[in-house]
């Protein structure tokens, strides 16, 4: 025990430096939902699962080792058993966020909609009080894309998918500063070093801050002109074991036709791969899902304005269109 603490106040220790302090954003009317209770010592559930009841203190949620009092309540004041419970009713436990810049921009009077920013906080906050591991991999394309702009006054498409790269290290700073502002524990990793910012992406360490019931944004994409944010979700999602990437947009999922010019365009429960690919349906590039194939990675295409969609598609209820997956023959549409 006092070996698995050390460890884990040491990790606890090194990890905070790098936490970014973020002052409490004015936010309008906006309030925080959750009482939420984050610190370092109740966001350590391995800590408290290897913890024997002896050591329990009958009357308080608290256990003494040492001289340190730690919490025996999960991440945002459940206890064991709670999180457990509600855990285990969710079809993901691990989960891949894919939160486009476009849906960033909310109605688009500017490049990043607060109140967008703030509903997926909460979103976020109701899946991750349940135990379940959410990494985010954020987009760029509100601010800047690079394919838009390469070959305008001489800007190569490298150097215009870099400055593409950047902007969505912009919204994750942006998002995690939401998230912080109603107190879930959030680490941004970049693609490429911005150590004055945030970490580097390090893959054992991005599995750890989740193990702790940390949010982890991805930024800067795969670090990698020519390729896509979502190819970055395919991609960090199969280095993470994630279970699924959920796609959120500004649409319902996926149309057999475009619905903003045919009222008609029915929209489709689920999709093979196979079909994606060869139906040319714009869901993701054509990278980003060959990528889920090969890794059996099932990907969830969601309406991200209406809300309580994160939550229910986390818990495999029928949302959206599901690619590559199969529906719980439960689960009715919501
Ligand atoms: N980008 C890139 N490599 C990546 C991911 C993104 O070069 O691995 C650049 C590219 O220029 C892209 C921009 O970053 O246009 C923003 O990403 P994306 O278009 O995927 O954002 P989204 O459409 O999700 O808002």
């Amino acid at each position: 025990m006092a070996v698995s603490y050390s460890f884990v106040a040491f990790f606890n220790s090194i990890s905070s430096s790098y936490s970014s302090s973020f002052s409490k954003p004015s936010l309008g009317s906006l309030k925080p939902h959750y009482g939420l209770r984050v610190d370092s010592k109740n966001s350590s559930r391995r800590l408290v699962l290897s913890c024997s009841s002896s050591h329990m203190d009958s009357n308080s949620d608290t256990m003494d080792i040492g001289q340190t009092q730690v919490s025996s309540t999960a991440p945002f004041g459940l206890t064991m058993s709670e999180a457990n419970m509600s855990r285990s009713s969710c079809k993901w436990q691990r989960v891949l966020l894919k939160v486009s810049g476009e849906a960033l921009a909310g109605d688009r009077a500017q490049n990043i909609d607060p109140k967008v920013t703030m509903s997926i906080a909460r979103e976020v906050a109701a899946v991750t009080r349940l135990g379940i591991e959410v990494a985010i991999v954020v987009g760029g394309g509100n601010i800047f894309r690079g394919s838009s702009w390469a070959g305008s006054s001489g800007l190569d498409r490298s150097s215009a998918d870099y400055i593409g790269m950047l902007a969505t290290v912009m919204n994750a700073i942006f998002l995690q500063a939401t998230m912080e502002s109603i107190g879930i524990p959030t680490r941004v990793q970049t693609a490429f070093r911005m150590s004055e910012v945030a970490e580097p992406y390090i893959r054992r360490r991005a599995v750890r801050h989740l193990e702790k019931g940390r949010v982890v944004i991805f930024a800067a994409g795969t670090g990698n002109p020519f390729f896509t944010t979502d190819t970055a979700a395919a991609l960090r999602c199969a280095e993470i074991n994630a279970e699924v990437v959920l796609k959120a947009t500004n649409v319902d999922g996926v149309f057999d036709d475009d619905p903003r010019t045919n009222p008609n365009a029915r929209l489709l429960d689920t999709l093979t791969y196979q079909e994606v690919t060869s139906k040319d349906l714009s869901v993701m590039d054509m990278t980003a899902i060959t990528l889920c194939q090969e890794n059996n990675i099932p990907v969830v295409v969601f309406n991200l304005s209406n809300p309580g969609n994160i939550s229910r598609a986390i818990k495999g209820e029928r949302v959206g269109t599901l690619i590559g997956g199969t529906r719980n023959s439960m689960a009715a549409r919501t």
